[in-house]
């Protein structure tokens, strides 16, 4: 049996993040995540120049494909909008090999099935041991089902639907674009070129709106291909796209059950209107290491709920757009 104080399930952004803060704080703790990373992970990769500062990375010094963009171009009601912004965009194949090969902890491969939990801890899989158990395990989080799950489900009315595909690629056009409301899809679409060469497209938007609607977000993927040949922007490749379902913010009322805890995507935390989750989970590993650490209550409300203020999106776009809320 492995035996750990604190065991973090799940090594992505939140999980890696918590056991780099809880080793800096001197705990003890180790991952333990299906894949071997470096790992293929959906998503279009934005994050917000303040994570990097959070995380004490240098962007002059960081060694993978890093972009800035100080403007996005905005397609909505067939106008287009270029607001000002401070965004960058990683590839996450890189950035999240990156964060757990520096956060401290051993990092262990194995697919987690079996949880069980008596006076002395948590057994995992009759494999590992700890006092403190930590899901950090995204949308199908084994932590977040055994303990979670039927005393504080997570809102179906909050899951969002993805298709995405990033490919290398030549592309034609620098500047970052997102489609807003195409066929009134309660989501949004983007393109997203990134340094080394590679493209990210992709759509999101409500699950069970796009149901109302009596549509797919397959029959979306295909409006927004229209939509990317319209601006001679489709990738010089065969598309072949993923799809993917997780969680904007919830309520959080439970995110601790004992000395279990469920952060990032398993406690579903990305923001309400742009569904950015990389900030939260790293926000929400953070605090839940001091917590265990410190001893201090663990209190998820400082996390950013949107990553655009009201007023800024207001003042950009008008209220039709706001009102609208994919928002
Ligand atoms: C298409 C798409 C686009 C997105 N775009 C953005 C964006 O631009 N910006 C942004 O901020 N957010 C974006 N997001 C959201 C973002 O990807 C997530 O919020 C973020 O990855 C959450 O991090 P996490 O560490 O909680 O979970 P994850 O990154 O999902 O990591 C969970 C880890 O747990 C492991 N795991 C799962 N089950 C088990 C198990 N049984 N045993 C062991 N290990 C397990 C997995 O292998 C995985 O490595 C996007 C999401 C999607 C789907």
């Amino acid at each position: 049996m492995i035996e750990s104080k604190v065991i973090i399930v799940g090594g992505g952004p939140a999980g890696s993040s918590c056991a780099r803060e809880l080793v800096r704080l001197g705990g003890e703790c180790l991952i333990i995540d299906k894949k071997r990373f470096p790992r293929f992970k959906l998503c279009a990769g934005w994050i917000q120049p303040d994570l990097l500062e959070e995380l004490h990375i240098d962007p002059g010094s960081y060694p993978f494909s890093l972009t800035f963009f100080d403007h996005f171009r905005v397609h909505v009601f067939g106008k287009q909008f270029t607001p000002a912004v401070r965004q960058y965009a990683i590839r996450r194949y890189q950035f999240d090999q990156w964060l757990l090969s520096h956060c401290g902890a051993p990092v262990y491969t194995h697919a987690v099935k079996n949880i069980k939990k008596d006076n002395s801890g948590y057994t995992i899989d009759d494999l590992f041991h700890c006092r403190y158990l930590i899901g950090a395990g995204g949308t199908h989080c084994p932590v977040y089902r055994s303990f979670f799950k039927k005393k504080h489900p997570r809102r179906g009315d909050k899951l969002i639907a993805t298709l995405e595909q990033e490919v290398a690629c030549k592309f034609n056009d620098p500047e970052c674009r997102l489609w807003f409301l195409i066929d009134n899809l309660p989501g949004y679409a983007w393109y997203v070129p990134k340094e080394g060469g590679y493209v990210n497209i992709g759509i999101g938007g409500y699950l069970h709106k796009i149901r109302d609607r009596g549509k797919s977000i397959d029959e979306y993927w295909q409006r927004f291909m229209q939509e990317l040949q319209r601006f001679d922007l489709m990738p010089d490749v065969d598309l072949d796209p993923k799809g993917a379902v997780y969680y904007i913010r919830n309520n959080l009322r439970s995110v601790q059950n004992g000395k279990a805890f469920i952060i990032g995507d398993a406690a579903g935390l990305a923001t309400k209107d742009m569904g950015e989750g990389i900030g939260p989970a790293v926000e929400s590993g953070m605090l839940v290491a001091r917590s265990i650490a410190l001893g201090v209550p663990l209190d998820f409300r400082s996390i950013r709920k949107n990553s655009f203020s009201k007023w800024w999106l207001l003042s950009r776009f008008g209220p039709a757009l706001v009102k609208s809320r994919f928002f």
